[in-house]
């Protein structure tokens, strides 16, 4: 009994403060006319107040992402982006001490509606990162990262991703006394921080952030002390607050969701209109047969069904006959 009264007393203040937000973002829209969030050029749009402009959205994050994604998404659509610090790691982390379950999308949403439960917003963000080989180029080490902005008071999710072979990584095996210098040099230390773990055995202590060549070190001393071949296991720290060239990604990645937020669906003005499909089929230039390349994109809205068809190439363009299962089998 007790529990519903105080769930019931949660639940008004929730309210009350969600409300707060959507009428402050009311109040704003009607004297911000020359803000940059107002729409100039979308369709029947033009010169309507963007639906985030002036609320709050809050970004769940342990590891100091607010700078990345915030600037990107409050230019675009005037939102007030606040971190709001949760332990993201319950749903998996990069050092897999912490396995992660469903897909990154699933992950980052969950992530993002951690955040917004525990401030009491309808407006939350989040991102997800996966760095694995790159599925065209086994060889090359890929990081794509996603940034999705969830709506529960309007019931829509908006995501975009950017994918690079920039990320820094690099893994190494090293005893007490190793020259560890070339290694460093690949695993550009110390702007690229590190993690050391024992190599085989016990599965801890893991020393995460290693900054420095004395931290570095001790937690090598440490680690090989402790493992069963006498070897420390040294690796590039992933997490988006010691690793520079993912912290470039993730902004990028944010940069596109902050575009695709601003663009607003021409039929019912919900924000995160953009690509959700492609049409392939090119005419190979000798013989007409389409081949798998895509010649237009489909563009949709993520609160209602509309969907316009938007060519990428020309009409009289061809594909080469060297993609043609006819004329190149
Ligand atoms: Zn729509
Ligand atoms: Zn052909």
């Amino acid at each position: 009994m007790i529990q519903e009264v105080h769930f019931a007393t949660f639940y008004t203040e929730c309210m009350a403060r969600r409300k707060r937000s959507a009428d402050h973002a009311g109040r704003r829209g009607r004297d911000i006319g020359s803000s940059p969030a107002v729409l100039r050029d979308a369709g029947g749009l033009a010169d309507s107040v963007h639906p985030y402009s002036g609320r709050i959205a809050v970004l769940s994050t342990k590891h100091g992402k607010l700078p990345l994604i915030g600037p990107p998404l409050e230019r675009a659509v005037g939102v007030r982006v606040e971190a709001v610090v949760v332990d993201t790691d319950s749903l998996g982390t990069f050092t897999g001490d912490v396995a992660r379950v469903g897909s990154p999308l699933d992950t980052a949403i969950a992530k993002a509606r951690l955040g917004m439960r525990s401030a009491c917003q309808g407006l939350g963000i989040a991102s997800e990162g996966s760095i694995a080989p790159d599925p065209a180029m086994p060889f090359v080490v890929a990081d794509r990262e996603l940034v999705v902005f969830v709506d529960d008071d309007q019931g829509i999710v908006v995501w975009e991703s950017h994918s690079s072979c920039d990320i820094v990584t690099a893994r190494t095996i090293a005893r007490p006394g190793d020259d560890l210098d070339p290694f460093l040099v690949r695993a550009d230390f110390p702007a690229h921080r590190l993690i050391v773990r024992p190599n085989s055995g016990p599965m801890s202590p893991i020393v995460k952030g290693i900054a420095n060549v004395g931290e570095l070190t001790v937690a090598v001393a440490e680690c090989a002390a402790v493992a069963d071949d006498g070897q420390a296991c040294i690796e590039s720290d992933l997490r988006a607050h010691a690793c520079p060239s993912r912290r470039a990604v993730i902004a990028a990645a944010a940069g596109r969701l902050a575009a695709r937020l601003a663009a607003r669906c021409p039929l019912c003005g919900a924000p995160g209109w953009g690509r959700v499909g492609v049409i392939r089929g090119l005419p190979c230039a000798w013989c007409g047969t389409e081949v798998a390349r895509p010649r237009a994109e489909i563009d949709g809205c993520v609160a209602c069904d509309y969907r316009a068809t938007r060519p990428i190439v020309s009409t009289d363009a061809r594909a080469d006959p060297g993609e043609c299962q006819v004329c190149n089998p």
